[in-house]
């Protein structure tokens, strides 16, 4: 919660002002009844019509000043509430793309979702709330309180022998309700995923008629969403009731007591008439306060969530460069050793040097550690043992931005964004009509222009185009910002083989000068390279030319007898 304090800290004055406002409607709210009693216990029985009219006149003016002073604070809490949390979502999302891939991990892509959407609102929603009724229902508990014990001492000491048991329900309240919508949250983040998971995938789920399996996974986790929420809100839902319960049992008190009090002349019958209206106010403020609490157990497990994230570990590199060695290899891999979760090995022992302008073809098959050697070169992961080095500094040493922008990448699964096919091949980059015409041809995405060039739209994850099409797009987004270091995993593997050999004759003319790394399950798309390392189960098991792993590495072998037949020894 102490972010939230950091967050509010700018509109101190502003909710200073919004909330003195607050407080002077409430105090005009309160005054009317006291009012009404003085009016009728005083004033009607002398008849005087003139004092009438004014007390009459001062409690329409009261009740206007209270209509104002809430307009006022209410409309000040909305905006506060608003501009506050626009800087938390601000801020949540910033840091979220500075996360570490760990911490992405860690914290899942849907629950992330979920922190940004709703617990965020459930801040927005307690951030408001708190400062319209927050403030106005204890004032008017507590100036309810003070008014009837000066009124009636013995009448407010039915009261205040009731408050011990509405504390008790309220710290009960407090005490269940935070794991209960933790517990609530967390069914949430499971049902984005799956919806996720389902919208995504929601082809592959129609081919294979999978529908009523999904339906059936949704309504598992949809129940247990339900369930949880019934339960928060039946604990919650105990005290409301409760609490009406002892208010009206002393009310029915107040009347007995206060009906005596009458008969025998210790109080006039406008008092006890006002008498009703503070408990009547009481018992609301008292009510109100219950459903804050609701909410603030809500919004407090929804902090706690958006805390976690705002301190989530970020990816750190230092700001400067170091001197590069234009003679050492262009990227090395040394010993390099890597576990995601820390317990089995994903990539163990890698060792490979390319000098500039080299060529590796990395061969494997699916689950081999293929792509996670790109993501340690990239940064993405940390190695846990070995260093990574690009013309022998270490990666760690560079800062992220630099070693990012050597990068031309297509990753496996990558996708377009919405928005037109210029602005997916720029992506934001300052990159001239020429570069763009030229990656266009290299990546064989000579489509384009049929298609409508560069203006033609496309729709999120490019869903308008086929695979193959989507593919060269994204090659070709990758060969515009003419990169130092050229990453193709599995880019082609939706290219058919006359297109992917003019791929790769464009690769080898056009980019003599550019180290590439092509992941692929195709021998053909890795064969001619300077280097073929091949991996299975996270563990480099060759490395060389073709022909030298045709003599050397049996895995090899087979795959390229598999693969191409009698041509293998070519
Ligand atoms: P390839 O690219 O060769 O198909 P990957 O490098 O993607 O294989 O994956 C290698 C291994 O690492 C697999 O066993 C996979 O399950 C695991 N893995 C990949 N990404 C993650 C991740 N983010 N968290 C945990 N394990 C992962």
């Amino acid at each position: 919660m102490h972010f939230l304090m950091d967050y509010l800290k700018p509109y101190v004055r502003r909710m200073t002002g919004g909330m003195v406002c607050k407080f002077l409607g409430t105090i005009m709210d309160l005054l009317i009844p006291a009012l009404l009693a003085y009016m009728l216990d005083s004033i009607v029985p002398t008849q005087n019509r003139q004092q009438i009219y004014l007390y009459g006149g001062l409690m329409v003016l009261c009740s206007i000043l209270a209509w104002m002073g809430n307009v006022f604070a209410n409309r000040v809490a909305a905006g506060v509430a608003r501009d506050c949390t626009r800087r938390i979502r601000h801020d949540l999302f910033g840091k979220i793309t500075h996360l570490t891939a760990e911490e992405i991990d860690r914290f899942t892509i849907p629950s992330l979702i979920s922190r940004m959407t709703t617990d965020t609102y459930n801040v927005y929603r307690m951030t408001g709330m708190m400062q319209r009724i927050g403030i106005r229902a204890p004032i008017l508990l507590i100036g309810g309180i003070i008014v009837t014990m000066t009124r009636d001492a013995a009448l407010s000491a039915l009261l205040v022998a009731l408050l011990p048991f509405m504390a008790l329900i309220v710290w009960f309240i407090s005490r269940m309700g935070v794991p209960l919508y933790s517990e609530q949250q967390k069914n949430v983040d499971h049902l984005t995923r799956i919806v996720r998971e389902n919208l995504t995938g929601i082809r592959i789920i129609k081919a294979l008629s999978k529908t009523d399996d999904e339906k059936r996974r949704f309504s598992t986790i949809n129940e247990a969403l339900a369930a949880s929420e019934t339960k928060a809100a039946s604990v919650m839902a105990v005290n409301g009731p409760t609490m009406q319960f002892l208010l009206n049992m002393g009310l029915v008190l107040v009347l007995v007591v206060g009906a005596r009090r009458v008969n025998l002349g210790l109080t006039g019958p406008g008092n006890i008439i006002a008498f009703i209206s503070y408990f009547t106010i009481i018992l609301n403020a008292m009510l109100t306060i219950t459903r804050i609490l609701t909410m603030y157990s809500k919004a407090l497990a929804s902090a706690r969530r958006i805390e976690e994230v705002l301190t989530g570990k970020e990816e750190t590199a230092p700001d400067a460069l170091p001197v590069l060695d234009e003679t050492a290899p262009h990227i090395q891999f040394d010993h390099v050793t890597f576990s995601y979760n820390k317990k089995a090995t994903d990539v163990k022992d890698l060792s490979f040097s390319l000098n500039r302008g080299q060529r590796l073809g990395i061969l494997g098959p699916t689950g081999a550690g293929k792509s996670t050697v790109i993501k340690l070169l990239l940064r993405l992961y940390d190695p846990d043992k070995g260093v990574i080095r690009i013309q022998g500094a270490d990666i760690r040493e560079l800062p992220l931005e630099t070693l990012r922008r050597m990068f031309g990448v297509v990753f496996q699964n990558d996708a377009l964004f919405q928005g037109n096919i210029g602005d997916n091949i720029r992506l934001g980059r300052e990159i001239s009509m020429e570069e763009v015409d030229r990656a266009i041809a290299d990546a064989q995405a000579s489509f384009i222009a049929e298609k409508g060039g560069l203006e033609a739209e496309v729709v999120s994850r490019g869903q308008n185009f086929s695979g193959g099409q989507q593919q060269r797009m994204l090659l070709a987004r990758a060969l515009a910002g003419s990169p130092e270091i050229l990453i193709l995993d599995d880019a082609s593997s939706a290219l058919d083989f006359k297109t992917e050999a003019s791929l790769r004759a464009a690769l080898r003319q056009g980019y003599a000068n550019t180290t590439t790394i092509i992941i692929a399950q195709r021998i053909s798309a890795v064969m001619q390279c300077d280097q073929i390392l091949v991996m299975e189960d996270g563990v480099p098991m060759g490395l060389g030319t073709h022909q030298e792993l045709m003599q050397s590495c049996p895995l090899y072998r087979e795959i390229a007898q598999l693969q191409l037949g009698g041509d293998a020894d070519e």
